[in-house]
């Protein structure tokens, strides 16, 4: 068996391990539930989207080609109450919030989807499916004008979120995207406009209306994805009613099986709490970012905890997560600078040994613990090592290159910080400047500090000494 066919995820969707095994050799679709910008994104988005992102960069570890699609839901129940709110058009508010999830996306390092389909500009698509499921016996229009979806017609109905439905009234039927579990019953797949609307709406074959949540991710995975895909991702929360409607969909238009591996990350709670306004716990990326949190102490807070346990976020988390992540950056830093003898058979057993374990932890449903435990023993074993200037350069590169190998999944580390260290003739320079300003050659040390320049390497003299950093274009 090749590395890329032992990686194995928790499908939901049976309740089990399972061996990814794709659709087509070396690629994985995937397909994960996006924002719905009616406000901005909070930390528990980020969390699923960061858990999201570590699935897709595993992927492309082992070597696949990951086709993701990541929906933008521009229309719906939240969206459209948010616009008549704030009194401005639906596209206004989307707008701004689409804006402020790609800064978000962008800060945390999250890779980018190959897709961002945005609901509006999938009307057509969304008609067709439900014309579809028209002409094959499974909707029909209540008395609002509504198109509904009959969930006792589908036999499967609830085999995702493993729900029973002989308590179900024959047609109870709701209309709001959201409901619970215990309520389950025939849902909107089209609904037809009321007051509630005001100016959004389309005039299309169903009706004038606009379409209903769940038949937006539906139309827009099978467009991108093709009918059958290899994951979908989403936090549990997701699991009813929207995946479950989603597989009832799907399933019914096309008579395949929509999607193999399920995937789900739990809960965010903030403090030990649900996150909520009224609890003053509640979080945007950029509230953080803006109190002078590091984007990558918060990437790196939202992967360490494996993503089917709850995570409870606490700034007391969040300050030792900084502290992590520069022992990471300074590991990195440390073996660009690494020169000595060499300490031969034990760093390769070591390295051997790290990689086997990062790797065998990771295929293992992303065992993210397991995998950072073994990355920092062997942190810890290679720093005793640095500490007695034993690595020699060979070994030095040997590490660095695995770790910032392994960093392709983590992304914590980055390359912009690891352009942080100076180049020789940039460290032979400010020596210099050193021994000019010690023998108050002022002229001289004002020239080097422009030689540096021209390398972008800026100086500050500081009571703590001399401080320097790369400027960035
Ligand atoms: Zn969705």
């Amino acid at each position: 068996m090749t590395a890329q066919e032992n990686i194995h995820f928790f499908n939901t969707f049976t309740r089990r391990k399972e061996r990814f095994v794709p659709l087509e050799k070396g690629k994985a679709r995937m397909y994960t539930c996006g924002l719905t910008v009616y406000d901005f994104g909070h930390i528990g988005n980020s969390r699923a989207f960061i858990f999201e992102d570590l699935v897709r960069r595993w992927l492309e570890y082992r070597g696949y080609k990951v086709t993701q699609v990541m929906n933008i839901t521009d229309v719906d129940d939240r969206t459209i109450k948010a616009s008549r709110k704030q009194g401005v058009p639906l596209k206004e508010v989307t707008d701004k919030y689409i804006k402020a999830f790609s800064e978000d996306i962008e800060a945390l390092n999250i890779e980018k989807a190959e897709h961002y389909p945005k609901a509006t500009e999938h009307i057509p698509e969304m008609v067709a499916l439900v014309r579809k499921l028209i002409d094959k016996g499974y909707a029909y229009r209540g008395e609002d004008g509504s198109l509904y979806y009959d969930i006792s017609k589908f036999k499967d109905y609830g085999k995702l979120a493993k729900i029973k439905l002989e308590a179900l009234k024959p047609g109870a039927r709701v209309k709001v995207d959201e409901y619970a579990k215990e309520e389950a019953q025939d849902f909107a797949l089209w609904k037809a406009w009321d007051e509630g609307d005001g100016d959004v709406y389309w005039q299309t074959e169903l009706g004038k209306g606009r379409p209903g949540w769940h038949i937006e991710c539906s139309a827009m995975s099978m467009k991108y994805l093709g009918e059958t895909f290899d994951i979908h991702c989403g936090g549990v929360d997701n699991i009813f009613p929207h995946h479950e409607n989603e597989i009832a969909q799907s399933e019914a238009a096309t008579g395949k099986r929509f999607v193999n591996y399920w995937l789900h990350n739990e809960h965010l709670l903030v403090e030990g709490r649900k996150m909520a306004k009224s609890l003053g716990n509640y979080f945007t990326v950029k509230d953080l970012t803006g109190k002078g949190y590091d984007p990558m102490a918060i990437r790196y807070l939202m992967l360490s905890t494996h993503y089917r346990q709850q995570l409870n976020f606490t700034f007391e988390g969040l300050e030792a997560a900084k502290k992590t992540v520069e022992r990471l950056t300074n590991f990195a830093r440390r073996l660009l600078d690494a020169d000595g003898n060499g300490v031969g058979e034990d760093v390769k057993l070591l390295t051997d040994r790290v990689q086997n374990s990062f790797e065998e932890a990771m295929d293992d449903d992303l065992n993210i613990s397991a995998a950072l435990a073994a990355l920092f023993d062997f942190i810890r074993e290679v720093n005793n090592y640095l500490d007695k200037n034993r690595v020699s350069r060979q070994e030095a590169e040997r590490i660095f290159s695995m770790v910032m190998r392994f960093d392709e999944a983590l992304g914590v580390i980055g390359e912009v910080k690891k352009q942080e260290s100076l180049s020789k003739e940039a460290e032979e320079l400010i020596r210099r400047r050193e021994e000019a300003r010690h023998s108050k050659d002022w002229k001289e040390a004002d020239r080097l500090r422009e030689q540096l320049k021209a390398l972008d390497v800026i100086i500050e003299d500081t009571a703590q000494g001399v401080k320097w950093h790369i400027e960035k274009h």
